[in-house]
């Protein structure tokens, strides 16, 4: 075989339907964030529209001086894993204020949220006697993975349809062990799945319950615990997981359960067991960011407030974006190449990085510019970004939505 020839062509074909992906080689500007220089090509300064640094954590002054201070004080890695002289005062200390976070007896980190997502629901389905895993059609790719590497049996429901999802408990034994796994924020449409009706589900059909909080953790309920915070839900459900990676603007990823099944999932996953853990800045970073978002409620006011301002500019001037409950606005374009030139027009000619979201992370003919709006974006910046859109929607022969008389 031609293996470099094979490579090629896979390759060719991926940019033939505009769905080769090219990163933004972005240099950030420590203070001054969502601004930074693009190392890539010669646009120079760019204001990014699509960080999933959702509040700018990334850069607080907390957070940056938690990781300072850790590194002088006990240097760069872990030095192994949790088992073999990994686990650090740093780790210990972040994996109580992550349990206190929501309400749970024990959190269990791991080097990232899809780490986390895969080795939980792997070991979880793989070792559980006769297990069904219930997940939604929408679910993230880690969990996915992890899913289908437990070998568990597993239905997938109709995103978000609780009918299905009752249809699919209802046909099995109410003593065979079940688990629903799901999201509260979906990160694509930025939708939100009913939690309380799916716990209720559980309740009746004797299931246990997953939930990932990526995108909700740190922005979402009065300390930042999620949208099951929000809701007062999260004693219902058997197990939140999250990201540190994101809106707390630093790295890693975590469940918080029970002490028992935490216990469990420390001492059953592979992919707990045999990796490193964590640097220990990484993880008093971290634990700086949930501490100062526990009490600080003005990021999370500002990003609302930007939210609104951008979807009410946008709908001025007729930009179709979906509609939904949060943080995320995504803009459709509904073409690969359309959506691909868009992002590379906004990058070269305004000074605006947004990721075109292609296939497969949407489903073709869905494709879309996703904006998340940071309370560290400036009327200026949503000025711009207006402004630039407005032109390039004209210049494309993009649909426009009827607007509203004024
Ligand atoms: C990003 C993401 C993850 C993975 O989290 P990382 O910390 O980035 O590895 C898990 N679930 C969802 C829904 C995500 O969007």
């Amino acid at each position: 075989m031609n293996y470099n020839g094979f490579f090629a062509a896979a390759l060719s074909q991926l940019k033939d339907e505009g769905n080769y992906r090219v990163f933004a080689d972005l240099e950030r500007h420590c203070g001054s964030f969502p601004n930074a220089t693009n190392r890539g090509n010669d646009t120079g300064d760019v204001t990014i529209w699509c960080s999933n640094d959702y509040l700018g954590m990334g850069q607080h002054p907390d957070v940056l001086a938690a990781m300072h201070d850790a590194l002088d004080k006990v240097g760069a890695g872990a030095g192994g894993t949790r088992n073999i002289s990994g686990t650090t005062h740093d780790h210990v200390l972040l994996e109580a204020e992550l349990a206190d976070l929501h309400g749970k007896e024990a959190a269990l980190l791991f080097t990232s949220g899809y780490v986390s997502n895969w080795a939980a629901l792997g070991t979880l389905a793989a070792k559980i006697p006769d297990c069904l895993v219930l997940s939604d059609a929408l679910n993230h790719a880690s969990m996915i993975e992890g899913i289908r590497h437990s070998k568990a049996d597993r239905q997938i429901w109709r995103h978000n349809d609780l009918a299905h999802l009752e249809e699919l408990l209802a046909a099995q034994p109410l003593d065979r062990p079940k688990l629903i796994a799901f999201e509260s924020v979906y990160s694509m449409d930025g939708d939100i799945a009913p939690i309380a009706a799916i716990c209720d589900l559980a309740d009746k059909y004797n299931a246990m319950t997953y939930l990932d909080e990526v995108h909700a953790v740190g922005l979402y309920g009065p300390r930042g615990g999620g949208i099951a915070e929000r809701e007062g839900l999260m004693d219902r459900l058997t197990v939140i997981e999250g990201t540190l990676g994101k809106a707390f603007g630093v790295m890693g990823g975590y469940i918080a359960a029970s002490a028992n099944l935490c216990d469990f999932i420390r001492s059953f996953a592979s992919g707990f067991i045999f990796t490193t853990a964590l640097p220990p800045a990484v993880a008093a970073g971290a634990t700086a960011s949930i501490r100062h978002l526990k009490s600080s409620r003005a990021e999370r006011a500002a990003q609302k407030a930007k939210v609104t301002e951008l979807r009410a500019r946008l709908d001025a001037i007729g930009i179709p974006h979906l509609d939904n409950p949060s943080h995320i606005i995504p803009v459709m374009v509904g073409d690969p190449v359309k959506c691909k030139y868009l992002s590379d027009i906004l990058m070269r000619d305004y000074g605006i990085y947004i990721q075109p979201i292609n296939y497969p992370t949407v489903p073709k003919g869905t494709e879309r510019l996703r904006i998340t709006p940071s309370p560290v974006h400036s009327d200026a910046d949503i000025e711009h970004l207006v402004g630039a859109l407005e032109t390039l929607w004209a210049q494309c022969q993009l649909a426009r939505l009827p607007v509203a008389a004024q």
